[in-house]
């Protein structure tokens, strides 16, 4: 993309335009949540403004053009990642809320012994619902390693299958190393031993083309607000025969067919998996988001990322003291590093000095912080409106931090 392009698409971006510590704010904090373009926001307006009533229970107009509102973006969802139908979409909070939905219900087959299968490199939201299913059921989690360049050791990943397994359960793209996983490849080796997937594409979705048919995986799930959308929805895809069997997660209003104090059956999926009023409002402008990432072409979206962290890390690699943390053949736009023996938190407190945004800590990921010896990194990420001045603007600043903390 040039300039001009990404000019036009920041201009969709009021906030980019915000001052920090008196100078032009830099914002490389994508991964944690991407800042929100002008229709999604403008849309939420209309919608609170022009439509809202809830949903699936009135006869009267405003609620069944709401319900038709909401339902128009599930179809588009569903279109979005080539699910076969909407009823494998279900909406939830956000990805932690769909993890602990998969953990919970599809988990409750699962008895003492049965063995899932984690990585090192998962964030807390993929290892802590299974953690509290382990409390219930007596399961085993198994833990796939990494190499030095923050690569999943796949040899290792096949080797952990047994006649125990269950599930494997393993991130599109680590929030940390930025590493791309061989998710179909994984998921192909799973099925060939009988095991259904849970692919966790929090990373994933705001910088590839996400195809559940072609994946062929069991579950994949993600947020919202890491995508240019609304903040409080995310997405559980889910394979109908897995749907249909599994017991709901939660009870309440909406999911259920008939209720007395002697029996209930439930909603017809996806319903039976949506309790409660949902966010009516924020699911039916993730549309608005998902058109903005068709507009521009998600293809040139990842090129442009990509050339931002070609650009980025080279130089980083070039400042003395600089170490960084994943440095995979198949790397989104995420650089994780840290600066000699200083803390993370030293190094981020630098940086917002000078007006640029990163995150620094153990990115929910405190297994891998373990398993690399270290506290914690400080991470810039990427999104579609970073330019090539900002990440030389990112530079300059940490090298007067490198000289600083020296
Ligand atoms: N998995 C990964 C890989 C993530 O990066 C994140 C968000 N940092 C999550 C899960 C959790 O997402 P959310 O907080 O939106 O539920």
């Amino acid at each position: 993309m040039d300039l001009a392009e990404i000019e036009a698409i920041r201009r969709e971006f009021p906030i980019l335009g915000r001052e920090i510590a008196g100078r032009r704010m830099v914002y490389l904090d994508n991964s944690a949540t991407s800042q929100t373009p002008d229709c999604v926001v403008k849309e939420i307006t209309r919608l609170y403004t022009h439509e809202k009533a809830n949903v699936h229970r009135g006869v009267h107009t405003l609620s069944q053009e709401m319900t038709d509102l909401q339902e128009k973006s599930r179809e588009h969802v569903r279109k979005y990642i080539n699910a076969s139908s909407i009823e494998e979409v279900i909406f939830t909070r956000g990805t932690t809320e769909a993890i602990n939905l998969v953990a919970a219900s599809f988990g409750s087959r699962f008895k003492a012994g049965d063995e899932v299968i984690l990585t090192v490199m998962e964030h807390h939201a993929n290892i802590v619902p299974w953690q509290l299913l382990q409390n219930r059921t007596g399961i085993v989690l198994r833990v796939v390693d990494i190499n030095d360049r923050g690569e999943l050791d796949i040899d290792q990943y096949r080797s952990l299958f047994n006649e125990k397994t269950v599930m494997a359960s393993f991130c599109h793209v680590s929030n940390v190393l930025g590493t791309i996983n061989p998710v179909k490849e994984m998921t192909e080796y799973a099925h060939s031993r009988g095991v259904p997937v849970l692919i966790d594409g929090a990373q994933a979705s705001p910088h590839l083309s996400i195809d559940v048919a072609d994946l062929d995986c069991d579950f994949y799930v993600f947020s919202s607000h890491k995508m240019y959308g609304p903040t409080g929805i995310g997405v559980l895809y889910g394979k109908k025969k897995w749907l249909e069997e599994m017991p709901p997660y939660q009870g309440g209003g909406e999911m259920i067919g008939k209720v007395t104090f002697e029996h209930t059956t439930f909603a017809d999926l996806p319903f039976k998996f949506e309790a409660g009023t949902p966010d009516f409002i924020g699911i039916a402008a993730l549309s608005k988001a998902l058109d903005f990432i068709e507009d521009v072409g998600m293809e040139r979206i990842a090129s442009h990322e990509h050339e931002l962290l070609e650009y980025t890390q080279k130089r980083m690699e070039a400042i003395e003291g600089v170490k960084i943390y994943g440095t995979a053949k198949e790397k989104d736009a995420v650089i994780s590093f840290l600066v000699g023996n200083s803390h993370p938190y030293d190094l981020g407190l630098l940086l917002d000095k000078q007006g640029v945004e990163v995150r620094t800590g153990h990115h929910c990921a405190m297994p891998l912080m373990d398993r690399l010896g270290i506290p914690g990194t400080v991470r810039a990420s990427f999104a579609v409106y970073n330019t090539l001045e900002e990440a030389d603007m990112f530079l300059k600043a940490l090298q007067r931090a490198v000289a600083i903390l020296e």
